[in-house]
């Protein structure tokens, strides 16, 4: 089989937040090759790297629609609600988001507490 069509990545992906890279092949909300998927946003995406099919993409992340960051889709940097937002501006404007949200986003938070019943080692 020849496939020259091979997509080439257009550039390199950097979530500015938690400093992923991964090279991108598309940016926007329909990627080629992939009839049945629409994307609710424009996202940074590149060919699944794991399966041959060609219509299995990853979305490696999006820019933030308040602050333009581009943000991986994980959940420590960025939040899809209509929108994709950053998580430092969903903590700006929390009070703006869904009590569903708010809750979420409480749960996100990196726990700074010590885990009840995980033991800590906290020798210096
Ligand atoms: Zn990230
Ligand atoms: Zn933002």
């Amino acid at each position: 089989m020849d496939s020259p069509k091979e997509p080439q990545p257009s550039g390199e992906f950097k979530c500015q937040l938690c400093g992923l890279t991964a090279p991108y092949t598309y940016y926007g909300q329909k990627p080629p090759n992939t009839c049945s998927i629409e994307l609710l946003e424009d996202c940074y995406v590149m060919k699944d790297p794991f399966t041959p099919d060609k219509e299995k993409i990853l979305i490696l992340g999006s820019l933030c629609s308040l602050c333009g960051l581009s943000v991986c889709i994980g959940a420590e940097c960025s939040l899809f609600y209509s929108k994709r937002f950053c998580l430092p501006c969903v903590n700006e404007n929390l009070q703006a988001f869904p009590l569903e949200i708010q809750e979420d986003m409480d749960r996100r938070k990196p726990q700074k507490k010590s885990f009840p019943g995980k033991k800590m080692d906290t020798r210096t």
